[in-house]
């Protein structure tokens, strides 16, 4: 986080992005999206403080199924850090990978997730990330019939307004094996095949 601060990144939510496609706010010149997903424990007890600490902002994508297990968030500490700044997205019910289930399935889980956290007084959950990154064309309108206004997804890139608010892309960081490096790495091939992807027509 350091880093990207150091870079002059500013962290910024879902929600942000999406006024800001509609003209009702102004982002940062460089603006970023923190996720995590799976909602484990440690996104309270480490990332919260984290973030905290630097004024900065991130989403965290709970499996409501979950929520409470040993190991994962519980209610009162997702209510707690919405309370402090970071945004609560749905990362479906069970993560079963939706690809393979018929769109009714598909719609239970995104519904049911959704509908869950808002009766648990979590507030309204409009953005969505896809078990294992993966997703179908088909599940696009059952996510606005939803009530969804935004997903994430696996593919690798950066985001525009013109970037399909279903399919917003992202930038992977595993638990990074050369330290820093390997994350400062990560940014600057995303950046670079942003401006060139299209040029190379390779993925990265
Ligand atoms: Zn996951």
């Amino acid at each position: 986080m350091d880093e990207l601060r150091a870079q002059g990144y500013e962290t910024i939510s879902v929600l942000d992005f999406l006024r800001a496609k509609k003209g009702k706010q102004t982002l940062p010149e460089k603006a970023v999206i923190v996720t995590l997903d799976d909602g484990y424990k440690d996104n309270y007890t480490d990332m919260l403080p984290i973030m905290e600490s630097r004024g900065m902002k991130a989403t965290v994508f709970m499996v409501t199924n979950d929520i409470g297990l040993p190991g994962y968030l519980t209610w009162d500490m997702l209510r707690d850090m919405q309370e402090r700044g970071i945004e609560i997205g749905s990362h479906t019910a069970n993560h079963m990978a939706l690809t393979t289930m018929p769109p009714e399935d598909v719609k239970a889980e995104v519904q049911l997730s959704k509908t869950l956290l808002e009766w648990n007084k979590v507030k309204t959950v409009f953005a969505l990330s896809y078990p294992n990154g993966k997703y179908r064309d088909y599940m696009l309108p059952i996510l606005k019939e939803t009530e969804y206004l935004a997903a994430v997804t696996g593919d690798p890139g950066l985001n525009t307004f013109e970037t399909n608010p279903y399919l917003l892309r992202r930038i992977n960081i595993p638990r990074p094996y050369f330290g820093l490096t390997e994350f400062k790495l990560r940014i600057w091939k995303a950046k670079i095949f942003a401006r060139f992807g299209s040029l190379l027509n390779q993925q990265y």
